[in-house]
């Protein structure tokens, strides 16, 4: 396993890393899940994510349960959580979501009770709140961290302008900033890593920890041919994520990708993760898993890496067609 530092903190993730949207709960129980996280520390995964609202509190909870039985040395790995869209879904009432002081340290509270640990590492506002005063959330943050219920906070799908926002204030006030965004990052989705947030690497400061390397499995070509069975787009409640994803043009380009992996003798799943952490800014790729031979393949994408010589990177580019514009 590589490890990197996040952004310009002390802080070193493991450059895969393992999370739990959709999967805890919804599609794997608890004995998949206790194997799944076994085999991630195992290869030296370091960073297990999770959030308030994935299966509204229980992916925290099924986590928290798996990391109370392995008893891993808490020193060895690290975990977050996110706020903002609250747990209670359809019930949630004002001050239940969003990025209020109120509701930011009650999500804290909240989640290190169902994860069942002391500290979160990571503390994300999982969307931006443009009805909180910057301010607000970047004393809170501030707030948290002296408290020791946290060690580090940061963003996710935040602009690089609203993060800048947060450093300004940080700054005036002698507060500690975000150091860490969570965004979309893969073949198909580029813009925030590559060009939106190019000048904070440089400046501030920022690591990333990027999610769907595989566009929500779209990346892996299972979908080539189809949609099959128990797959993530064949799940109730999920039409709006299918739609956005089993789109000719997209399908055509993987289709293409999948050709060339095979040229390259290696799964497109594992190039394509291997594509996103080739990327210094990446300081790690959450991957997804809902099998053991998933999170194994997906795994060997550090062996890819040599793979990706100027050539082959340009070949993609070709491929995929997806490189902001200047
Ligand atoms: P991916 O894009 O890697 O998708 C993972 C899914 O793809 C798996 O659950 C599985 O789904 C399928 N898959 C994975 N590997 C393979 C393979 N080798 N062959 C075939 N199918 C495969 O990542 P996620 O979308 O799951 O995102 C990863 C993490 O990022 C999340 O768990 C979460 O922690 C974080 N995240 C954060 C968000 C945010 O807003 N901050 C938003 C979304 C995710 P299946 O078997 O069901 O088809």
């Amino acid at each position: 396993m590589e490890y990197r530092r996040m952004g310009k903190t002390g802080l070193q993730l493991s450059v895969l890393s393992y999370g739990s949207w959709v999967t805890f709960h919804k599609q794997i129980d608890e004995s998949i899940a206790d194997e799944l996280m076994g085999i991630a520390y195992d290869n030296g995964v370091n960073f297990f994510d999770n959030a308030e609202v994935y299966a509204l509190g229980q992916s925290e909870k099924l986590m928290g349960r798996v990391l109370k039985r392995k008893s891993w040395d808490r020193t060895s790995y690290t975990v977050s959580s996110k706020v903002f869209f609250g747990w209670r879904g359809k019930e949630n009432k004002p001050n239940q979501t969003g990025l209020s002081r109120k509701h930011i340290v009650e999500a804290c509270h909240e989640a290190l009770e169902r994860l069942q640990v002391d500290y979160l590492d990571i503390f994300f506002c999982h969307r931006p709140d443009r009805n909180v005063p910057i301010e607000e959330v970047v004393w809170t943050m501030n707030l948290l961290i002296q408290q020791g219920k946290i060690l580090y906070w940061g963003t996710s799908e935040w602009t690089g302008v609203e993060i800048m926002e947060a450093h300004r204030v940080a700054h005036e006030y002698k507060l500690i900033g975000p150091s860490v965004e969570q965004p979309q990052y893969n073949l198909l989705e580029r813009d925030k890593v590559e060009s939106d947030y190019a000048m904070i690497y440089k400046t501030v400061g920022l690591g990333t920890t990027i999610w769907s390397p595989l566009a929500s499995g779209l990346l892996s070509g299972k979908y080539n041919d189809g949609i099959p069975e128990g797959s993530r787009f064949a799940l109730e409640g999920f039409d709006w994520l299918k739609d956005r994803f089993i789109v000719e043009d997209k399908l055509d380009k993987v289709r293409q990708l999948t050709a060339f992996a095979k040229e390259l003798d290696t799964p497109v799943s594992t190039l394509s993760i291997a594509w996103a952490i080739q990327n210094p800014n990446v300081t790690t790729a959450i991957l997804g898993a809902t099998k053991k031979e998933q999170l194994t393949e997906n795994l060997k994408a550090l062996d890819v890496l040599p793979k990706l010589t100027p050539e082959v990177l340009q070949r993609i580019e070709d491929i995929m067609q997806t490189k902001p514009k200047e």
